[in-house]
């Protein structure tokens, strides 16, 4: 898994990159952690889920 993606951005409201900040092994699959590199918004994706809040592992 890369480093960066393209991700939508709700504070931004546009498509902007994003960069992990974390990434983890859950029960589910790989945990990871998303930043966006114009805001202060994240978001947390496990597998294929999308969080825009963190989940308990
Ligand atoms: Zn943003």
């Amino acid at each position: 898994m890369s480093l960066e993606i393209e991700h939508s951005c709700p504070e931004c409201a546009s498509e902007t990159t994003f960069y992990r900040t974390a990434s983890t092994l859950v029960q589910l699959g790989e945990k990871t952690k998303w930043s966006c590199t114009n805001c202060e918004y994240g978001f947390v994706k496990i597998g294929e889920i999308e969080s825009d809040t963190d989940v308990p592992a």
